[in-house]
């Protein structure tokens, strides 16, 4: 068993494994699985703080993205995509596929998407059905401000589609606030339950699009309405995963707990980059660095696969590279959720040193020791 320091999937805790093996009602009968599962939707809302309703799907991250996208893109719908990373771009991808025109808006690839950028843009173009913009765009790790970005496209009455797959529980997200229309997360990845549920966050205004339309929704299980009355009618459109839901509502019991949740993403993110910096490795982004991922440079010295392949065998952590246009040029360390503690990031940065070590990395200290350094110094 390695232990998985990976931006996703991320550690399980031994509390939510257990829940997941509880004995089943049946999903589709018993009224108290409706209950259970509204409670948790619920709960969800409340800690995204929102009034919204939450829906949670069965099928991984990338199925609330495209639910998202199915649900509201009528043909011929222009649709506005934020694009400073892979994710980013990648939903023109679902846009296209269900009839919208993508427009790309692009940016810097090393930094947060600038708010003035998308402001200046709006003045002349804004005539679109939606916006989608990543929250944090995981393969580079750049984190964008949601939380001024969606106000900008709501001033124009743009509906919002956000991916906070890898941002929410490890970085703030106030869905109200913000304007989110559609918000979008994962069980992988800070909430760390196993892969296998997404979870969309559906405001008014969307559902009044979805209800509106002149056309059908071009799919049934990318169909957030097909959820429409579960609860008054105790229906689900499909017979819910019983066993990932019970995990999923004790990950998000233990993040309700959780009093420092943020603050510790932050401190131990702030010190992961510090070491890596202070030993001389070079930070993959010039800013916007999220707190639930680093991401650095593979040295010249080595590959990607000899840092990953070393990590494995001789200390047996997983980290993670990267793909498309970041394939074999950075390696990944996801300290969200159940990762995002001092214990296994210190572990997990002293064998990286060593990793690097053997590969003849030149480090100007110690990674581990770095790493600790800056925590009790509460470096942020
Ligand atoms: C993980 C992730 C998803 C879900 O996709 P996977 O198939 O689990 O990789 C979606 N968006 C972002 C930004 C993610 O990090």
């Amino acid at each position: 068993m390695y232990k998985i320091m990976t931006p996703g999937p991320t550690q399980v805790p031994e509390n939510v494994r257990r829940a997941r093996s509880l004995a089943c009602t049946n999903p589709d009968f018993d009224e108290s699985f409706v209950f259970f599962y509204k409670e948790t939707c619920e709960l969800i809302s409340r800690l995204l703080h929102t009034e919204n309703e939450t829906l949670i799907l069965d099928g991984e991250g990338i199925l609330g993205l495209e639910a998202a996208c199915a649900s509201l893109t009528e043909p011929g719908d222009k649709v506005l995509v934020l694009d400073n990373g892979i994710y980013g771009r990648g939903f023109a991808d679902f846009v296209t596929m269900y009839g919208g025109v993508p427009e790309f808006l692009h940016s810097d690839e090393l930094a947060a998407f600038p708010p003035e950028l998308l402001e200046a843009h709006l003045t002349e173009h804004h005539d679109y059905a939606y916006a989608t913009l990543v929250h944090c765009d995981t393969p580079s790790g750049v984190l964008n401000d949601i939380h001024r970005l969606c106000p900008l496209l709501k001033k124009y009455g743009i509906l919002t589609v956000v991916d906070s797959v890898s941002g929410m529980f490890g970085e703030d997200v106030r869905v109200d606030e913000a304007g989110i229309d559609l918000l979008c997360g994962g069980s992988q990845k800070a909430v760390s339950a196993p892969p296998g549920l997404t979870f969309v966050t559906v405001s008014d205004a969307a559902k009044q699009k979805m209800k509106h339309r002149k056309t059908p929704i071009a799919s049934f299980y990318a169909n957030l309405m097909t959820f429409e009355g579960y609860y008054e009618k105790k229906w689900f459109p499909y017979t819910m995963p019983i066993s990932d839901i019970y995990g999923l509502r004790a990950a998000f019991d233990n993040i309700t707990a959780d009093s420092n949740l943020l603050s510790r993403h932050a401190q131990i993110a702030a010190a992961t980059r510090h070491a890596l910096t202070a030993a001389g490795l070079r930070l993959h982004l010039n800013s916007g660095y999220s707190n639930t991922v680093t991401v650095f440079d593979v040295p010249g010295e080595t590959t990607a696969d000899a840092i990953l392949l070393t990590m494995r065998n001789e200390h047996g952590i997983m980290l993670s590279g990267s793909f498309d246009s970041l394939a074999g040029k950075v390696i990944r360390i996801g300290h969200m959720g159940a990762n995002a503690n001092v214990a296994d990031m210190t572990v997990t940065m002293s064998a990286l040193s060593d990793t690097l070590h053997t590969l003849r990395v030149p480090l100007r200290g110690d990674l581990g020791i770095l790493f600790l350094e800056a925590v009790k110094q509460n470096f942020l």
